[in-house]
């Protein structure tokens, strides 16, 4: 069996060491990144299977470098353990639904860190399923088989409408900015973004007919999908 692949992506020299010495020792195979641009290209690259994230990086910051992660279908699989050097800073990874898998705060001991990443791997196999299927309001959407229905019918999407719905519903209630909806559909396509998000919005709301509805612009922020509290129907009114 191969090994399984752990990037850590850390800026402390000596942390560095620690975590790669003890990991290799683990079984595992290692690669180290010091800033946050040159580990989202070894993410690209290596192909871990867990990435330890420090959140102060230099270039480019530990949250920034998650939501770029997870917006690459490349990299948005791969298990995030974010290492954190405050506690409030938790707050702010949970908070903001930065896509971090789990996070543990400095100073941290080895042992109990190593058990946390072999957690993590233990927990994919059973989380990929249900991440890569979200159901929200009668529209269903499929990652993996790269599907959208509503109530039941199949849409016909552009890649960067169906992008933009995956993003939207599976947080439901959240309101994202239009630049942060424009990271999340850029996919590999740079192109795809040459009409401003609002216009792939109005067009994706079309093709969801009464279910359109269900994406709600938030004034001066940008848009977000129906939150769970906010509707209890199916079809919105
Ligand atoms: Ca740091």
């Amino acid at each position: 069996m191969a090994k399984q692949k752990i990037l850590i992506i850390e800026d402390e020299r000596a942390l560095q060491e620690v975590l790669s010495y003890n990991l290799e020792r683990e079984g595992f195979e290692v690669s180290v990144a010091a800033d946050g641009q040159d580990g989202i290209r070894k993410a690209r690259s290596f192909e871990p299977d867990v990435i330890l994230l420090d959140l102060m990086l230099p270039v480019i910051d530990g949250l920034e470098v998650c939501r770029q992660l997870r917006a690459d279908v490349k990299t948005q699989r791969i298990r995030i353990l974010m290492l954190t050097a405050r506690s409030e800073e938790v707050d702010e990874i949970v908070g903001f639904n930065m896509g971090a898998d789990d996070y543990v705060t400095k100073p941290f001991k080895i042992k109990p860190l190593i058990h946390r990443i072999k957690a993590l791997l233990r927990r994919e196999g059973v989380e990929k399923s249900s991440r890569d299927v979200v159901a929200v309001h009668g529209i269903q959407v499929d990652r993996v088989n790269h599907t959208a229905t509503a109530q039941d019918e199949l849409l016909d999407l552009t890649p960067t409408e169906f992008r933009l719905l995956w993003s939207l519903v599976r947080a439901p209630g959240r309101p994202f900015g239009r630049n942060e909806l424009m990271d999340h559909c850029r996919g590999e396509d740079a192109n795809a973004l040459e009409r401003t998000i609002d216009v792939h919005v109005r067009s994706l709301r079309q093709k969801l007919g009464l279910l359109g509805e269900l994406i709600e612009t938030v004034r001066g922020v940008g848009y977000r999908f129906r939150g769970e509290s906010e509707s209890k129907t199916t079809t919105p009114s």
